[in-house]
């Protein structure tokens, strides 16, 4: 079906959103983003991304910005965090040729989103918080802080974990607190350090590490096991100290970089379920949500934003290749939900093989080097059908 014309409202102006508002403008839809922020920005911390999400930015004619502020990453490295030794390293220049992995900031990504959007027509409105998306009548209707209400033709939820467009799809569904914490940080880097994400792995906690920016900032996100409940938010301080504390036991690698921590973040790590109910049509519209808004993710592999790049192309795809919203819908959320959930369950599995403990540690260990030596492919070959996966091929 053209999408010549179209009007289309996308809720958030996130990675989701604005990828999406721009598949579908430069297929000729008229896309207007809602966002709640007076400016679109991005908190300061990286993002790894890898090949999947990466095709779609090419493909969306981003691939040359993407190169611009990005990092090639060479290498994924597994090191036993107490002793930093090697316990397992992906060789990304394995990949398939032109297959790339990238270290970004995430202000960076947002930025060549946003311009994206703009140059393809999006119109992108500001300080439009959506307080609850009300499916009553005959279209989907965003209603605002304001007390705005805002109907749509098609409207699409990118509106990220506290999804409105999401519970009117699905009601509330009560995540449940993981016993995990993570800290974030970006702190100065040294050029000369290799483009390699380091994961270094410790009884009950792990810290993730990469460089950014040429190297000259290093992006660190440290996770540990605890009872005590943290709220799911990302805008709770917390005292360097307490990271360094945390992780005291680890080699001298992790705490030089911690030493230089002056800011850090802390936040609850929370499962919610893949949503039920990723669209609905209604007699003269239809909703749908993408990205975290359907499918949050535990950050343990680094996939949420590559998800939500995925979901925005694929989307737009399936717009312009079924006749109807109905039928499009309902064979975009069958394509995807499958994928998505086995993505989020690889995740929560890498979150138990990074904390092992005990003799499980040292078999653990001992099977990824071993692995490591025998057949140095196998642990990306193993990720085959997530890293290479091309949505737009
Ligand atoms: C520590 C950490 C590390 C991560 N690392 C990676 C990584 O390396 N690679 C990766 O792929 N993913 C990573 N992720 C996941 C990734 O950040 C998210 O999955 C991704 O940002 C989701 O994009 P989104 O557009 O769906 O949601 P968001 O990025 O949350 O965007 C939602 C947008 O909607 C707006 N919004 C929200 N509510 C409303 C409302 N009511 N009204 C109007 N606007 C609204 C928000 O302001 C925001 O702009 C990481 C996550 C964490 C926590």
């Amino acid at each position: 079906m053209s999408l010549i014309g179209r009007r289309v409202t996308v809720l958030g102006a996130g990675v989701a959103g604005l990828a999406v508002a721009r598949a579908l403008a430069m297929r000729g839809a008229a896309v207007t983003v809602l966002e709640q922020a007076d400016a679109i920005r991005e908190v300061g911390a990286g993002l790894q991304v890898s090949p999947n999400g990466a095709a779609v930015l090419r493909t969306l004619g981003l691939g040359e910005a993407l190169e611009a502020a990005s990092m090639r990453a060479s290498g994924v490295v597994l090191r036993d965090g107490l002793d930093g030794a090697q316990v397992l390293r992906m060789d990304l220049a394995r990949l398939r040729p032109g297959q790339g992995w990238h270290f970004v900031h995430r202000a960076d990504l947002i930025a060549l989103l946003e311009r994206g959007a703009r140059e393809a027509g999006v119109e992108l409105r500001l300080l439009q918080k959506v307080e609850a998306v009300d499916l009553a009548g005959e279209r989907p209707v965003a209603v605002t802080a304001q007390g705005g209400r805002v109907e749509a033709d098609l409207m699409i939820g990118a509106d990220g974990l506290h999804s409105p467009a999401r519970i009117a799809l699905n009601g509330k569904v009560a995540p449940f607190f993981t016993h995990q914490v993570a800290w974030r940080a970006v702190v100065p880097g040294d050029t000369s350090d290799p483009a390699e994400a380091e994961v270094h792995m410790g009884p009950g906690k792990h810290l993730v590490s990469y460089p950014l920016r040429g190297g000259q900032w290093r992006n660190i996100v440290a996770v540990e096991e605890r009872r005590r409940w943290v709220e799911e938010g990302w805008s709770l301080r917390d005292d360097p100290m307490e990271l360094r504390l945390a992780f005291a036991g680890f080699s001298p690698r992790v705490r030089g970089w911690l030493e230089r921590v002056e800011d850090v973040w802390l936040w609850g790590l929370f499962r919610h379920p893949v949503a039920k109910v990723w669209h609905r049509c209604m007699p003269l519209g239809s909703l749908a949500i993408l990205g975290d808004a359907a499918h949050p993710t535990l950050p343990f592999l680094a996939q949420g934003a590559n998800m939500a790049l995925e979901d925005a192309w694929s989307l737009a795809a399936a717009l312009a290749g079924h006749d109807g919203d109905a039928a499009a819908l309902a064979a975009w959320e069958a394509g995807r939900k499958p994928r998505c959930a086995r993505i989020v369950e690889a995740a929560n599995a890498n979150a138990r093989n990074y904390h092992l403990s005990g003799a499980k540690r040292a078999i653990g260990h001992g099977v990824l080097r071993l692995g490591g030596m025998v057949a140095p492919g196998a642990a990306l070959k193993r990720f085959d059908w997530l890293y290479g996966h091309d949505v737009t091929a």
